[in-house]
């Protein structure tokens, strides 16, 4: 009998794999038909390497822990699959609102609400009072109403699909009228214009990139005029010879023609900022009070929730946009809605929101703070770079994300890691580092900037876990 014979016989058979122990507690777990279909996967792959003679596997075989190291294999690559590839990760990036790494933390109260909704059936669309089908809309609008002034409000998926429902209910095929220093890009696949598209609206760009004047919001004015659009220039500021309409003029020029002056604020605050020593944003109680008949805004940039898009203004206009049938495929979920309500309900009680947001608490992280951990965890970090890289503790300056207030810095401290490479090899070697620090169970996400990986530490917020997985750093 030649070696490749006597591995086929080696091979143990699938009812054999299925009986071992390891695979009989992962059936448990997983159930038989997973268990079975991987084993015979991981079978056909041995019989293809003894089939082209491939020595490693055939030594493999005639080994002693085989058995075990197979349904270890199978175990493996079952778990894996069901592990999923959505994980946690150290956002050290700077940007504490960022967009890819999911936005804001939620407060505990939101958690806990979404998690009870979850598992139970709940009066989502239904009105315990009478008995009969509810508004989704209920358990959040009232207040939503009195913290901004409001006369209606409703939510949706997140704040692009509020804008195409706003256009698309106010004005499909028909103008809108913007200016175009306002017609911006967000994040790649969210501009102005393509949305207009996609909502079925013509739009009726006006003015100049720098400079528009109420004059020509006037001109524009024909009998296919929907509305007047005014969009928050989130990440992106025009300065020097610049001119652009106020929200109170624009306002009375839209009442003087009938027509309805919808603002979005893209991050939209329910909050003055400066009170907790940020920079200044517009807050959507001022864009109300300002004469906006409409404004949107996001749920998860600076308000600190979940991802959802907000809609308050006239009850005539809200009530429109809610009988529109895209609502129904923009709508929220039930998790969503019970997070964003807790998020919201925060806001009834200002003076505790730093403590009680996630968000909040990032952005107001006394610097103090941020440079004893950097001075306590530079050793430790050194210590695994050690030969490779020099670490060092730098101030820095945090952003805010998001497109909100783009040209605010927040000071921040950083562990700067500069690579010991020879010269012209640094960008592989940045390379080499950023990706092993990806590669840590929890994953840690840096910049590179100017021949450095740069870890800001405003977002860390647990030193110890950070500190206990840079052992298993892999640097090749
Ligand atoms: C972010 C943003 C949007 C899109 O909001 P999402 O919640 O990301 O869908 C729309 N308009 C403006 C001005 C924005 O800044």
């Amino acid at each position: 009998m030649n070696q490749q014979e006597n591995s086929y016989r080696l091979l143990p058979s699938i009812d054999k794999l299925l009986q071992t122990k390891q695979l009989k507690l992962l059936i448990e777990r997983v159930g038989q038909d997973i268990v079975k279909s991987e084993s015979r996967a991981q079978l056909d792959l041995l019989r293809t390497a003894i089939a082209g003679n491939d020595e490693s596997i055939l030594q493999r075989l005639a080994e002693d822990n085989f058995l075990e190291a197979l349904c270890d294999n199978i175990k493996e690559m079952i778990e894996s699959r069901f592990t999923g590839s959505l994980l946690p990760v150290f956002n050290l990036t700077g940007t504490v609102l960022h967009t890819n790494l999911g936005r804001a933390r939620l407060p505990h109260e939101a958690i806990s609400a979404m998690q009870l909704v979850a598992s139970e059936a709940v009066n989502l669309e239904y009105n315990l009072e009478v008995g009969t089908r509810g508004d989704r809309d209920s358990h959040i609008e009232e207040t939503l109403c009195k913290i901004t002034g409001a006369e209606a409000a409703t939510v949706v998926n997140n704040n692009a699909a509020a804008v195409l429902l706003v256009l698309n209910t106010l004005a499909e095929n028909k103008e809108v009228v913007i200016s175009r220093g306002e017609l911006v890009e967000i994040g790649g696949s969210f501009r102005i214009p393509d949305v207009m598209k996609s909502a079925n609206c013509v739009l009726r760009e006006i003015g100049t990139t720098n400079r528009t004047h109420l004059r020509d919001y006037e001109s524009a004015v024909n009998n296919l005029t929907a509305l007047f659009m005014k969009v928050h220039t989130s990440n992106y500021e025009i300065r020097g010879f610049v001119n652009s309409v106020l929200e109170p003029e624009l306002s009375a020029l839209a009442k003087k023609h009938k027509l309805p002056f919808v603002s979005d604020l893209g991050s939209g605050t329910l909050i003055d900022l400066t009170r907790f020593n940020l920079p200044h944003e517009i807050t959507v109680q001022e864009s109300i009070r300002m004469g906006a008949d409409i404004v949107t805004f996001s749920g998860d940039k600076l308000l600190g929730g979940p991802q959802a898009g907000i809609i308050v203004g006239k009850a005539k206009l809200i009530s429109q946009i809610k009988s529109n049938p895209l609502k129904r495929a923009l709508r929220i979920d039930k998790i969503t809605l019970a997070g964003l309500t807790e998020v919201i309900n925060l806001y009834l009680d200002p003076s505790r929101l730093p403590k009680r947001l996630p968000l909040l608490q990032d952005l107001t992280r006394p610097i103090e703070d941020l440079q004893i951990l950097a001075t306590q965890l530079l050793p430790s970090l050194q210590r695994a770079l050690l030969g490779r890289a020099v670490v060092e503790a730098k101030p820095c300056q945090s952003q805010i994300g998001s497109g909100a207030l783009p040209l605010s810095l927040i000071p921040s401290m950083a562990l700067e890691i500069t690579p010991l490479a020879v010269k012209g090899q640094t960008d592989s070697e940045l390379t080499k580092l950023s990706q092993a620090f990806r590669k840590l169970s929890k994953p840690v996400i840096g910049r590179i900037h100017d021949g450095k990986l740069i870890f800001d530490l405003r977002c860390l917020q647990n030193k110890k876990e950070f500190e206990t997985q840079l052992s298993q750093l892999q640097l090749c």
